[in-house]
């Protein structure tokens, strides 16, 4: 890849698909900071990269609080020299039928996911620009791109941040620098097994059973792993995809016959 050297940043980088992120950029050469608001997860995260002999760091931040973002944002371009790469990984997921949405986890499943992205943004797009290269990923959803019951909250939220992805696009053309969308269906990560406890929780099920169904109901039939989403995300780095803007690279392996279900417990 011809970044080595650049700097990158991982929202929610502690486990999961924020976690492949940060492995993927780190073995290609790519110096690395993983943040999010655990320290034990970021650390261990970090820590398994440096033993592996790749530049990795863990910073503390919440990405709802504008002061957090602030504070990560410039000890990330005290470690790393300069941030070239920012990859907006944190989010949360909570699903309800539509009328037992309420307002508290409509508003926190939005400033996770949309509004944390907008901050993080907004606080290294600058140093890109002044340089004249920069590579913006978002890790949207199949939720981004259409509904499915009990996922409102959700599927608004990822709406939104692709909305803004798309809007900054247009304001990106001729700057070098990119911001583009990845759209996974079910992850193998912590968060679909929170998803998986929920579900079983609620109808009584076995939990291995819930995830085999769950599984099946993906038009590839199984979940995508975090390293696949990783993989998608890397596509968007090299050089020969600065005219990548503004897009959206689905990762669900299959297409849309199953329908646009999203990943908040369609049961
Ligand atoms: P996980 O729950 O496994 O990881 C989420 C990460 O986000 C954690 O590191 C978490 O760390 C961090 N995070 C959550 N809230 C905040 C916050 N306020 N500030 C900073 N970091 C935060 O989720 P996944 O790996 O599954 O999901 C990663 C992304 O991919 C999310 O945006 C999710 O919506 C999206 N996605 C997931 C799919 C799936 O099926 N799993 C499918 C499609 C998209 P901490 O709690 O320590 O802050």
């Amino acid at each position: 890849m011809s970044d080595a050297g650049k700097g990158a940043v991982v929202t929610g980088g502690g486990r999961g698909i924020g976690a492949a992120v940060a492995e993927a950029l780190a073995v290609s050469g790519v110096p690395v900071v993983v943040t999010a608001r655990t320290p034990a997860e970021i650390d261990a995260v970090a820590d398994g990269l440096r033993a592996r002999g790749r530049t990795a760091f863990a910073v503390v931040c919440d990405v709802t609080e504008p002061d957090s973002v602030a504070a990560m944002a410039a000890r990330a371009q005290e470690l790393l020299g300069s941030v070239d790469i920012l990859v907006n990984n944190a989010g949360v997921a909570r699903s309800a039928p539509f009328l037992k949405v309420t307002l508290g986890q409509w508003e926190d499943v939005h400033r996770v996911n949309a509004t944390g992205a907008l901050l993080v943004t907004q606080a290294f797009l600058p140093g890109m620009l002044e340089r004249g290269w920069g590579r913006i990923v978002n890790v949207a959803s199949v939720a981004s791109l259409g509904g499915a019951r009990y996922i409102t909250a959700y599927a608004a939220a990822k709406h939104a941040l692709i909305g803004m992805a798309r809007c900054l696009a247009d304001e990106l053309g001729g700057t070098g620098v990119t911001v583009n969308s990845v759209c996974p269906g079910y992850v193998d990560t912590p968060m679909t097994d929170e998803n998986i406890e929920r579900i079983a929780a609620r109808t009584g099920r076995d939990a291995d059973a819930v995830r085999a169904g769950l599984a099946e109901m993906q038009p590839g039939g199984r979940l995508i792993t975090p390293r696949e989403v990783a993989y998608a995300v890397m596509t968007f780095m090299p050089e020969e995809a600065a005219a990548l803007q503004g897009s959206e690279l689905v990762v669900r392996g299959g297409g849309w016959g199953a329908g646009p279900a999203g990943e908040g417990g369609a049961e």
